[in-house]
């Protein structure tokens, strides 16, 4: 890499094991936690994917033919070296996203842990056999589907890479990786430390750019399968794009997650979870609480959330958003919702940092009595913001909660398992929580949300992405026991 005068050296694709730059056109990576500028980043063009695919298909007979047993010791190793080097990852994903160095630091962990799933690939891809009639066998083999692509969103620029990178290859396929213009210096340090960890030039490949470089995934016919991580209306986009172009494709969506407050739940978990989940990674989380809807008499929950809120300094334990313009528009959302009538008890508009007076950030904001049709009850905002809409009971609720297109995850808090119940069977999202505010499924359970958060069949990670990077070769095998041959004549 070429050293320049920004922070981090400037980045460059990463194709065939080489980092490479061809001239191409130039963005600017800005630290969002004060404005400066870390590196650039290429606009790659699709002459640079193709040359990335046709690396990515000279290694993969190779790679494909090793067996998955020797194919995952490189992902032991990676995961040792991410162990070792946790701090400077960690940094590095605080610079870049703006999220707090704890916050970071558990995103590598989590990229450490889906890391490890890879590792148990070999126990769980086994195959099956069955004689399905005298002297007759099938069988079935997981066989890798070849080249792949994975396009990653801003919010997590390490953990999200890891959804597909450690099984899309540990079962034998070559990837490549579409990282966020906004983050693509994570993706640097990824490529340098698989390497380092043993894996094989060509295997994992890295094209940096915008949507040019996603158009010509879809499109490219050498790529089998597009995993697509980001917002609901590029999934969309990407969807119809590759599948139109025979690829198989999962893409997953964005999200307003509806938290269902109920009268009985308990007061100090429930406000800390809330405001915990709604305020992590400043609220830019697919997970992130959205919507609180607060079933009759709540109050009290709502009083020490407040206070909870209160405690989040923006600079300390409050990252920033992403940019200038996610800052104005999750600002523009509270201020219309004030306009329409909603009452704003928290308030983290116009928040500067001392110090840091170039850095985008929105304080913790809480809105009560929010209205379904106001455009803050209806879109993703995307910031440390939660609404509270009212309810009478939780028919009301889970009918508000059924309405939003979007279904990446839902939660409950109660004491009563009865009515916990209720939410987990009527609630339409794929992750649901009960006195949880985050539900993320841990491996080997699969991450993905329904309706408009998740387009394809399957989820992305654990078990389920098995399925996804392989495909079943089916083998009928005649023994001929009735010929009674005699081989040793
Ligand atoms: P985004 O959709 O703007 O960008 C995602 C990727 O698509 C990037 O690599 C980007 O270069 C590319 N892209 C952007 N516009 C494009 C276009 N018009 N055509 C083709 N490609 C395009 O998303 P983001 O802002 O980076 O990330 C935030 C969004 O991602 C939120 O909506 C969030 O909910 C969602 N998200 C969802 C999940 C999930 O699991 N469902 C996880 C993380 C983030």
């Amino acid at each position: 890499m070429t050293e320049t005068l920004n922070k981090y050296p400037e980045v460059q694709n990463y194709i065939g094991g080489n980092f490479e730059s061809n001239g191409q056109d130039k963005l600017d990576i800005i630290c969002p936690l004060d404005g400066t500028t870390l590196s650039t980043m290429p606009l790659s063009n699709s002459d640079d994917l193709d040359k990335a695919v046709k690396a990515a298909q000279a290694a993969y007979p190779a790679w494909s033919e090793t067996p998955i047993k020797d194919r995952v010791q490189v992902f032991y190793k990676y995961k040792t070296l991410m162990e070792q080097n946790i701090d400077e990852l960690a940094e590095l994903v605080h610079l870049e996203n703006g999220k707090t160095i704890g916050e970071a630091r558990a995103e590598v962990e989590k990229s450490i842990e889906l890391t490890e799933f890879a590792c148990s690939l070999p126990q769980l891809v086994e195959g099956e056999v069955l004689e399905v009639s005298k002297g007759v066998e099938c069988r079935i083999e997981k066989k890798p589907i070849g080249v792949v692509a994975s396009i990653a969103p801003f919010n997590f620029p390490h953990m999200v890479p890891h959804w597909t990178i450690p099984n899309a290859i540990a079962l034998g396929n070559c990837l490549i990786l579409k990282p966020s213009e906004i983050v693509p210096i994570s993706s640097i340090r990824i490529a340098e430390m698989l390497k380092k960890a043993g894996l094989p030039d060509g295997v994992l490949n890295i094209v940096h750019g915008a949507k040019e470089i996603v158009e010509a995934i879809c499109n490219h016919p050498g790529i089998e399968a597009v995993s697509f991580v980001g917002s609901t209306k590029v999934a969309k986009i990407v969807y119809k794009a590759s599948t139109s172009a025979l690829k198989r494709c999962v893409a997953l969506g964005g999200a307003k997650n509806h938290l269902l407050v109920l009268p009985d739940a308990h007061l100090e978990m429930t406000a800390s979870n809330v405001v915990a989940s709604m305020s992590g990674c400043a609220g830019q989380r697919c997970m992130a609480a959205a919507q609180m809807v607060g079933v009759g008499a709540i109050d009290h929950i709502i009083d020490k959330m407040c206070e909870e809120a209160k405690k989040l300094i923006p600079g300390e334990n409050l990252g920033s958003v992403i940019s200038a313009v996610a800052k104005e528009r999750i600002e523009r959302y509270i201020t219309e919702a004030e306009e329409a009538g909603a009452k704003i008890l928290v308030d983290g508009r116009n928040t500067t940092v001392e110090g840091k007076e170039g850095g985008f950030y929105v304080g913790p904001t809480i809105i009560d009595h929010v209205t379904p049709d106001m455009a803050i009850a209806q879109d993703e905002v995307f910031g440390p913001v939660v609404t509270i809409i009212r309810t009478k009971d939780l028919d009301e609720a889970l009918s508000l909660e059924n309405q939003s297109p979007y279904g990446n995850a839902a939660a409950v808090f109660t004491q009563s398992g009865g009515l916990a119940r209720i939410v987990m069977d009527r609630a339409s999202a794929g992750m649901i929580g009960v006195n949880i505010g985050v539900p993320v499924p841990r491996e080997p359970f699969s991450f993905g949300g329904w309706n408009d958060s998740k387009f394809g069949a399957g989820d992305i990670t654990g078990k389920s992405s098995i399925e996804f990077w392989t495909k079943p070769k089916k083998t009928t095998i005649k023994w001929n026991p009735e010929a009674q041959t005699n081989w040793m004549s």
